[in-house]
Formats: structure tokens, C-alpha cells, sequence
């Protein structure tokens, strides 16, 4: 370990390995620090991805993937299932190797990467800027400088609030998480299923997500608005009582996604920060694997190109933040919208949506044609949904992106 470097990150989820790998690429001397004793453990996340986003920036690679997705099944509160088939779907990932994959790659590019090391606090320089952290380790506390630091801490970020930055979200814009993964799950290996219901999972969905052999990751998130009322996990017992009881659940997990436009502000002088820390999960689906994976690798690339210039100031780093938008964040503003709107749906609203996209002959179900119908008298909403589909059909409500 050296004393000084061009980019600190803490936290080594997809964001902050992709933007170690990436600004390591690009010439910095880059630092990873990393709570956990193991990259990648504990999961906490149903493992879905869609296929288009995933390989839009790695190859897919048999070691990590635990399945593949060709179809989904969307199911209404009256047990109706809308399949939608596309042999490329998505992927189910092993992500304790995923993330591991991630890190190494990291590694091999040059980054060093210390585990157990828990951020304490940032350094701050006589203007105010952020230039470096203070970590534990091993019992120790050591300071570290850095011309960059990322903040790449996942959902319950402290980095950005320590930075000074605003990251509070609303109840509403956190969904509240419960999933088991469980073995003897009866059902289509090849198809990840998602209920739809206000009653069973209100302001959320609940998903089934096949990893082979009989195990399957199964799981609910609830909008924080209800979870005050009746907590995930009672609604995830019912539902597994009814639909798997004679499976076993091997694991539970519990966690919370950002669904939230992306924070306001996410770059300061000599600061940057990256995923769920900075919102940027897909607001309507809660996948936030691949957005953390997009927003690591620009951040990356541009804190490499700011050392390089000698510029680490809030005003270049915002080429980040513009690169950010154009590729997912103004899509997220949309998607937001069309999330509000979906989730105020009540069961009647959703049995309808599916019984009329059932009358339609098979090849024309598509996504595109679900929110139609769902937002049948939101015609703006629709406008919005078919600009968000024309830009990128498989990353708006792919539920797997
Ligand atoms: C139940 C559940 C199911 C989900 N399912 C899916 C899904 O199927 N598909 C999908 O795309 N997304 C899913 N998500 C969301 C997805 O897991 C996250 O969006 C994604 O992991 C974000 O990546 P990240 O790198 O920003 O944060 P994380 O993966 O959370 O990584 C943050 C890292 O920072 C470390 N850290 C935190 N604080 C410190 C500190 N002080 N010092 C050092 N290290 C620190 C943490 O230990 C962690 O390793 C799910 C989430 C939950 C809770």
C-alpha cells in the first residue's frame, strides 16, 4: 500500500470494481477499499440481468451465470399469466463470483484492492475538497490521500452525505426487499415470473427467479410507503405458503433498492459517486446491477482522464454526470414517471391490463403493448413509455435490467 493515489474507491459492488478496472485502464493509480471480508458476499439480490445491457459492456461468461432467460411471465393479481418469449432475455448470475470477476478484473488492470477495510471518514483539504479517506483495518485506522475518492457504498451510502451531498430519499423512493432462495421450486427453469399485485406486494412486484435444479431466488420488494404497515416478510410467507409450500428456503436476504430518479448532485471537486449510492437503479424495475456496472465504467474513465490533465475539479468531473445522463439518467426521469403511475394500478386495473393483452393474438404481447394498455387513459404516459421503448426497448421495463 502506498500513501497516495490518483483515485480511491470505497466500496467494491459492480460500480466501484467497473470504475477501479476502468480508470486503472486509463493510466490512475487506483486504490479499492472494501468493508467485507468477501467481494460478493453476502448477496443481497435476486441475480437477474438483462442480456443487452450486460453485454453492451462484458462478455457473458458460463462462470458466473447461473442460468439463462428466455421468456418472462407477467402475472396478474387473478392468477392470468402474460408469457413473453425472447431467447436472449437475460441471464440469473452467480453474483459472489460476478462481483469477484469484476474485482479481479480490476486487479489484473492494476487497481489494488483491500478487503476488511471499512471507511470511516474523508479527508478534506484547507478549500474544503475532499482529497482522501480514513479507513479501518485489522483494528487499525490508517489516512490515505487521494486525488479522487468515489463513493461507491451501495444503497445506504454514508460517502455521499459525508462529502456534503444531499443523498436522503424519500420512503416512497425505497424499495424495501425480502427474498429467499429455495430449493425444490416447482417451475419453468427458463422463465423468471413476476406478480403484479397491490394487495401482495403494494408498490412493488414479486419475483421468481430460477437458478437450475430446483433452486430458485424468490423474493418481494414493497414500497418503504407500505413496509411502515406490514413488513415484506409477512407478505413473501403468504406467498410462499401458496405457491411453493413444499419448498425450503435455503437463504434469506434483506435489503433496500433505490427507485428514484438519480441524485441531484453526484460530483464535487475531487469527488465522484457511483451506483446505488447515487440512485441510479432502474427506478421501475429496481435492476441496478447494470446501471452500477454503466455508471462505474464512465466515472472511471473520466476520473483516469481528469489526473491526467491535472484537472480534478467538480466542473470536469461533471463530464461524468453528462456522459450519465445521455446514457441511462434521462431515461431513468421517464421510467420514474411511468413507475409512479404503474404502481398506483389496484388489482382491477391489473386483472384488466392482462385479460386485454391476452385477447391479443401471441406476437403482438410485447412490452410495448402491456404499458399501453396499462396506461390506456394516460395518453401522456404512453407517449412517454413509447419515446423511453424507441430509445432502448430491452433496458426500460426489461424487469431483468
Ligand atoms: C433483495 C434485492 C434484490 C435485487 N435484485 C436485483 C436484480 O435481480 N437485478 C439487478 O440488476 N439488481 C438487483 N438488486 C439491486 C442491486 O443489487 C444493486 O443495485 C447493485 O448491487 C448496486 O451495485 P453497487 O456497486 O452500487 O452497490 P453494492 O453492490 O451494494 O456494493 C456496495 C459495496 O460497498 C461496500 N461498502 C459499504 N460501505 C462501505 C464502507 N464504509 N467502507 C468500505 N466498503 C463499504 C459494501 O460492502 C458493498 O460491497 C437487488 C437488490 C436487492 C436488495
Amino acid at each position: 500500500m502506498s500513501d497516495h493515489y490518483d483515485v480511491i474507491v470505497i466500496g467494491a459492488g459492480p460500480a466501484g470494481s467497473m470504475a477501479a478496472w476502468h480508470a486503472s485502464l486509463g493510466g490512475a493509480k487506483v486504490l479499492v477499499l472494501e468493508k467485507d471480508r468477501d467481494i460478493g458476499l453476502p448477496v443481497r439480490c435476486a441475480e437477474g440481468v438483462g442480456a443487452a445491457g450486460l453485454q453492451s459492456l462484458i462478455e457473458a461468461d458460463p462462470r458466473w451465470i447461473a442460468n439463462k432467460i428466455e421468456g418472462i411471465n407477467l402475472i396478474s393479481p387473478h392468477g392470468k399469466r402474460v408469457h413473453l418469449a425472447n431467447e436472449d432475455f437475460g441471464y440469473v448470475l452467480n453474483r459472489k463470483l460476478f462481483d469477484n470477476f469484476l474485482a479481479e478484473k480490476a486487479s489484473k488492470a492494476g487497481a489494488e484492492i483491500l478487503t476488511k477495510a471499512y471507511a470511516e471518514e474523508l479527508l478534506f483539504d484547507e478549500k474544503g475538497d475532499v482529497n482522501g479517506v480514513v479507513f479501518s483495518r485489522f483494528g487499525k485506522r490508517l489516512s490515505l490521500r487521494a486525488k479522487i475518492v468515489m463513493g461507491a457504498d451501495g444503497v445506504e451510502s454514508r460517502v455521499g452525505r459525508w462529502a456534503g451531498i444531499r443523498t436522503q430519499l424519500k420512503l416512497r423512493d425505497i424499495e424495501t426487499c425480502v427474498q429467499f432462495t429455495m430449493a425444490n421450486v416447482d417451475v419453468t427453469p427458463s422463465d423468471c415470473d413476476f406478480y403484479f399485485s397491490h394487495e401482495r406486494a403494494p408498490g412493488g412486484y414479486i419475483w421468481v427467479f430460477p437458478k437450475g435444479d430446483g433452486i430458485a431466488n424468490v423474493g418481494l420488494g414493497i414500497s418503504g410507503e407500505y413496509a411502515q404497515y406490514q413488513s415484506p416478510l409477512r407478505y413473501l410467507e403468504d406467498f410462499v405458503q401458496e405457491h411453493f409450500p413444499k419448498a425450503s428456503v435455503l437463504t434469506t436476504t434483506v435489503g433496500g433498492v433505490p427507485v428514484a430518479p438519480t441524485n441531484k448532485q453526484i460530483v464535487k471537486n475531487g469527488f465522484m459517486l457511483i451506483g446505488d449510492a447515487a440512485h441510479q437503479a432502474n427506478p421501475i424495475s429496481g435492476g441496478g446491477i447494470v446501471p452500477a456496472m454503466v455508471a462505474g465504467k464512465l466515472a472511471g474513465q473520466v476520473a483516469a482522464e481528469a489526473v491526467q490533465t491535472g484537472d480534478v475539479s467538480a466542473a470536469f468531473l461533471k463530464k461524468y454526470e453528462r456522459q450519465w445522463y445521455k446514457s441511462e439518467g434521462n431515461t431513468h426521469k421517464i421510467t420514474y414517471r411511468l413507475k409512479e403511475a404503474v404502481y398506483k394500478l389496484t388489482d382491477d386495473d391489473l386483472n384488466k391490463t392482462a385479460d386485454s393483452i391476452l385477447s391479443l393474438p401471441e406476437g403482438k404481447r410485447t412490452i410495448v403493448a402491456v404499458f399501453k394498455k396499462a396506461l390506456y387513459n394516460k395518453p401522456s404516459l404512453i407517449l412517454d413509455a413509447l419515446k423511453v421503448f424507441k430509445m432502448s426497448i430491452s433496458e426500460v421495463f426489461d424487469p431483468l435490467s
